[in-house]
């Protein structure tokens, strides 16, 4: 496989995952209600062996079951890509016990994951994040380093925009065990959504998805609950963006895909100025402007994966351009497919008035469009720049 050609055996996956999402996956999105998590579209993830998939394929597979099933039905997309957003951190950095515990009942879709960064203070600036860990156990205060002891914490402060929040199972919170630190003073902690003191309040987004606040007072938690390393959150934080970013991509690059089957359906049939809109060559060469960036945008969301898998150096640049590319292109395809629809894709219910509510919101989250130009830049710049320079890019 290179970057370029993906293998008979992938395009046929890619075929079947479609076919899934449209078969099995829509009729259960559409009982759901909106903005809220839809259990049963979980478990059908995890009956259909996909949720698994989560935690046993690399960065390319992920994309192609974002992109595949984004196509026929978005929601089943975004509650697969959230499982494995709120899951990852565990997956890839708790303890034997932590993933024993969570990911067989992610796999399964028993439990909801979500991945909680972003504060109502700290969005793109995500190093800013002020929601407190502060020492419980007077008797073994928390000092920095590996914690071997009965120390603990207590979390106080707010988390804003978390997706699955707050009907999810457990949280990957990030919080701040060293002021004044920035990046190197953040821990990620898993933490049960029935612990005492966590509530949250749902929000009510463009695009229905299940998203809220949360807030923590004086929520405990104990070394037991310590994702990696305490103080070494925001590098958990940055891994699991570093493979989703791609994906968030490939999301879009599935939207597009499906924009641009829309119209040249409709413009095939439509009849305008005796022929068919696709007999109108401003048409026709929108329509080939829409498949040329929607090509562009697919095959650099395919080479940042494959660069991820791969373990190359320049995985940062390339997920981040992989997820600006994508994003902005698929805007740009639902837009002109819009505009080709006419007034039918306005029309409340029409597949095209769905995907231009879903394709705003992942040029903000994960990191908005200007956040990726500026992961771009650093990264161009490593090489030039003085020792010191220690800043770190988020955008959750
Ligand atoms: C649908 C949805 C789901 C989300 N899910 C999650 C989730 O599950 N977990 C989570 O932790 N967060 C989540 N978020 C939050 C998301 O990650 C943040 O919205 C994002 O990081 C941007 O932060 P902000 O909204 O506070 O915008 P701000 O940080 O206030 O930025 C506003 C705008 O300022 C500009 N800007 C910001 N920084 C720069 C810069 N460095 N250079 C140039 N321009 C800049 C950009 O245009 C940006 O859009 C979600 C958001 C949405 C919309």
């Amino acid at each position: 496989m290179t970057a370029f050609s993906l293998e008979p055996a992938q395009l046929t996956w890619c075929d079947e995952l479609r076919a899934l999402a449209a078969e099995r996956l829509r009729p259960l999105a559409e009982k759901g209600e909106p903005g809220r998590v839809n259990r049963a579209l979980v478990a059908e993830l995890g009956a259909l062996g996909l949720l698994p998939r989560l935690f046993t394929s690399g960065a390319l597979d992920l994309c192609l079951m974002r992109e595949s099933l984004a196509h026929a039905c978005t929601e089943a997309e975004t509650a697969l890509a959230l499982q494995g957003l709120g899951a990852h951190p565990v997956h890839a950095h708790g303890t034997a016990s932590q993933r024993a515990r969570w990911l067989p009942r992610v796999s399964d879709g028993t439990a909801v994951a979500a991945f909680a960064l972003s504060e109502p203070d700290a969005g793109s600036d995500a190093a800013a994040l002020t929601l407190r860990a502060e020492p419980d156990t007077p008797a073994a205060p928390y000092t920095g380093g590996r914690v071997d002891g009965p120390s603990a914490w207590r979390l106080t402060g707010e988390k804003c925009w978390i997706s699955n929040a707050p009907e999810a199972d457990f949280y990957t919170v990030f919080a701040r065990t060293t002021p004044g630190a920035g990046a190197r003073g953040v821990t990620a902690f898993l933490v049960p959504a029935d612990r005492p003191g966590l509530s949250g309040t749902p929000l009510d987004m463009l695009s229905p998805h299940p998203i809220g606040a949360l807030a923590f007072d004086a929520v405990p938690v104990t070394a037991d609950d310590v994702l990696g390393e305490p103080d070494r959150g925001f590098r958990v934080a940055m891994d699991t963006l570093n493979l989703f970013r791609p994906s968030v991509g490939a999301f879009a690059v599935g939207m597009a895909q499906a924009a641009l089957d829309a119209t040249l359906a409709h413009t095939s049939a439509r009849d305008a100025f005796g022929g068919k809109l696709r007999d109108l060559q401003a048409v026709s060469h929108q329509v080939a402007e829409m498949a040329l960036r929607t090509e562009a945008a697919r095959l650099m969301v395919y080479a940042a994966a494959t660069a991820y898998d791969a373990g190359a150096p320049d995985v940062p640049k390339r997920a981040a351009m992989a997820k600006l590319l994508a994003t902005e292109t698929a805007q740009y395809v639902v837009d002109r497919a819009v505009q080709l629809h006419g007034a039918r894709a306005l029309r409340r219910g029409h597949l095209l008035e769905h995907l231009y509510r879903e394709v705003r919101a992942p040029r903000v989250y994960e990191g908005a469009s200007e956040v990726q130009r500026g992961i771009v830049a650093k990264e161009l710049y490593r090489p030039h720049r003085t020792p010191d320079a220690t800043t770190e890019e988020a955008g959750s």
